[in-house]
């Protein structure tokens, strides 16, 4: 998908809810288009002393149900395009797993890999000095996203905190846990997205313990996808990729020697004991769980109807296309959508948020009970809304979503 058409694709998706739903046409045009965005032009000096202009964006989609959330992206090809999609997707994202928040997205022009850390941490701030007055804890709360990461989050709560003359640790997630950080962060994309994997093999008499696995991406979410299945689950992670391919053991892969692997190598791929696949042949394995985790647009309406696996469950952000949807859906195969299904990154930042106003921080255990007490009534709304419209579960979750966004605009008076 051309990433100029994100947006109307999530506009797209609104449209065919509302149509379920019969959402009211003023309703309807609330949600199609962002409530506010901030474009913004950012001066940072350059370590050759010259003065580069970075262009910015802040897009709140939607707070009718709190103060909007949604992470920053620093991207050479970001466009506002995709800001205002991602900020609509997490409108519903927040809304599914019954956040008190809206949903935004921010994003900057620019090449990190071309940057040195002096230049990131400049831009970072120029970003925080641009927008403070539309950001804030109880406005819109940033957090990392592509190419942004714990270290940058640090310098923008600590730029917003100089500006406002306090400590402001609430005001980004997704920091180093010295500054405000939550316990659990690192694997909360995984884990609360195997919550979800374990109600629905509970739903389809799936035992888990006998159930393999393939893992497309061994990044965050894949590598601890791959490793939380098999010490939560006892599941066999029969196959896992990354950018240079993929590698297929029958009797089982073991998810920390091949990271360890990869950590030394760059890769997976040439991992001993285990025959190589490719990224395409991963998704058509005969296996229980496929995961993909790693890029957009990755089932198609070309390979769709190949996928063997049983449940599909989406860490990554639009793995499966609206055609290969209705496939997977005509063949039987439960599909947990990515905005269900990676909640659990935005359940353990607003958590984060929690703790930063209440001063008082949770252990590990506190954190994983109350995201898998976000996560599991989420997948259960969804899926009983699916039966209940005789709908996929992509749809459902929009049905979900949706209509608590349009209650709460409603309580507001808003519509
Ligand atoms: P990451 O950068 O840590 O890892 C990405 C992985 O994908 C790497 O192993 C990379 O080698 C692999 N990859 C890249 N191109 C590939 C290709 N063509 N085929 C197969 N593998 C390829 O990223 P991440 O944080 O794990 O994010 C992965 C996906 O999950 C993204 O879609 C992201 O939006 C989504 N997601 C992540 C989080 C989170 O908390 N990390 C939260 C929500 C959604």
């Amino acid at each position: 998908m051309a990433k100029q058409d994100s947006f109307e694709i999530s506009q797209k998706q609104l449209d065919a809810c509302a149509k379920l739903i019969n959402l009211d046409a003023g309703t309807l045009a609330v949600l199609r288009e962002p409530l506010r965005e901030l474009h913004v032009s950012l001066p940072v000096r350059m370590d050759d002393g010259s003065i580069k202009v970075f262009q910015g964006f802040r897009v709140q989609y939607n707070d009718a149900k709190g103060p909007a959330k949604g992470g920053i992206r620093f991207h050479p090809e970001e466009t506002i395009d995709t800001i205002r999609a991602l900020a609509a997707w997490m409108t519903w994202k927040c809304a599914l797993v019954d956040l008190p928040l809206g949903g935004s997205k921010g994003g900057v022009i620019c090449n990190p890999k071309e940057m040195s850390q002096g230049e990131m941490e400049r831009l970072s701030r120029a970003y925080v000095q641009s927008v403070w007055q539309f950001i804030g804890p109880e406005r819109d709360i940033p957090a990392p996203d592509v190419y942004t990461n714990p270290q940058i989050m640090a310098w923008m709560m600590d730029e917003y905190s100089k500006i406002s003359g306090k400590s402001q640790f609430g005001v980004i997630t997704g920091k180093p846990l010295s500054v405000g950080g939550s316990a659990g962060r690192d694997d909360a994309t995984a884990r609360g997205g195997l919550c979800t994997v374990r109600e629905a093999a509970k739903e389809f008499g799936i035992d888990l313990k006998k159930a393999t696995v393939a893992v497309q991406g061994y990044g965050n979410a894949g590598y601890f996808a791959a490793s939380l299945c098999k010490s939560l689950f006892g599941s066999r992670i029969i196959a896992v990729s990354d950018s240079k391919g993929g590698i297929f053991n029958k009797g089982g892969l073991d998810p920390e020697a091949v990271r360890a692997h990869k950590d030394k190598t760059g890769s997976v791929i040439t991992y001993p004991n285990a025959t190589a696949i490719s990224n395409e042949d991963i998704l058509e394995l005969e296996v229980d769980i496929l995961i993909p985790a790693a890029l957009e647009g990755v089932i198609t309406g070309a390979n769709a109807a190949k996928v063997k696996a049983k449940i599909v469950a989406e860490l990554a952000n639009g793995p499966t296309t609206p055609e290969a949807d209705d496939i997977l859906y005509r063949n039987g195969v439960h599909v947990i959508p990515d905005f269900l299904c990676n909640a659990g990154g935005v359940a353990v930042s607003y958590f984060e948020m929690v703790q930063n106003f209440y001063m008082y921080y949770w252990s590990k255990e506190q954190v994983y009970d109350l995201l898998d007490k976000k996560m599991t009534p989420a997948y259960h709304s969804v899926l009983d809304t699916a039966k209940k419209y005789n709908t996929h579960m992509r749809m459902a979750a929009y049905v979900v979503a949706v209509e608590r966004v349009a209650e709460a605009m409603k309580a507001r008076g808003w519509v």
